[in-house]
């Protein structure tokens, strides 16, 4: 499997695409809440109004994705807290069935992510599935989230690919978007990043449930012999 030229490069979103969401929901929306009003003194009402209109302000910017910066916004230490938390961590469906699948098949993968560079790291360890990756790169080290075509720029000047011969899969439409804008044309979002949520109904790019659903739009024929 070592000649992989051929094969189109995999790249994937980590939180919502291959991992399950209901973990950072429950980081950001349930947890921090219970914190921040322990430490402030103040409601869980109020804390959460606080919070949500923090996360207004920053959404899909970097600052959104960095634990630093919440850190020092909050005063609770939002990394300790996650790492805590750990064990909450899980894969969406199927996950690991189609990072077999695209590894056995000589798939070359990339992990593209916003999540900073601490938070991928100790998710990375914690799940076990770096060596899956030839490229992991969080958007933090690129300067620019992947909501904005500055960031694929970036990560081809560091990591050169052919946006032609590239499959994109990310739960968040923003990203995707961003994809788009730069030229990248197999995309597909997820119809269910996070396990405590509904799954969506409409999306503007084909959303995959069980993440094995890939490889039907990768190669049909090759499907049909090992899925049938
Ligand atoms: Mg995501």
């Amino acid at each position: 499997m070592s000649n992989c030229s051929e094969k189109p490069t995999i790249i994937f979103d980590m939180d919502g695409t291959l991992l399950d969401l209901a973990y950072d929901d429950f980081i950001w929306n349930d947890l921090l809440p219970i914190r921040y009003a322990e430490l402030h003194n103040c409601s869980i009402e109020q804390s959460k109004a606080t919070l949500y209109a923090f996360y207004q302000e920053h959404n899909h910017t970097l600052n959104w994705y960095s634990s630093r910066f919440w850190t020092s916004k909050v005063e609770v230490d939002v990394l300790a807290m996650q790492i805590e938390h750990k064990n909450k961590v899980a894969f969406r469906p199927n996950c690991l069935e189609l990072l077999d699948y695209l590894k056995n098949h000589g798939y070359p993968m990339w992990l593209a992510t916003n999540a900073d560079c601490a938070g991928l790291k100790f998710k990375l360890e914690h799940m076990g599935i770096a060596d899956y990756f030839d490229v992991i790169v969080s958007s933090e080290q690129i300067g620019h989230a992947k909501e904005f075509i500055e960031f694929w720029q970036g990560l081809n000047k560091l990591h050169p690919f052919n946006a032609k011969h590239v499959y994109f899969i990310d739960d968040t439409e923003k990203v995707l978007n961003g994809a788009k804008n730069y030229g990248i044309e197999h995309l597909f979002s997820i119809k269910q990043p996070s396990s405590a949520k509904a799954p969506r109904v409409t999306c503007n790019y084909p959303m995959l449930d069980q993440l094995t659903e890939l490889i039907a739009h990768l190669n049909p024929a090759e499907v049909e012999q090992k899925y049938a």
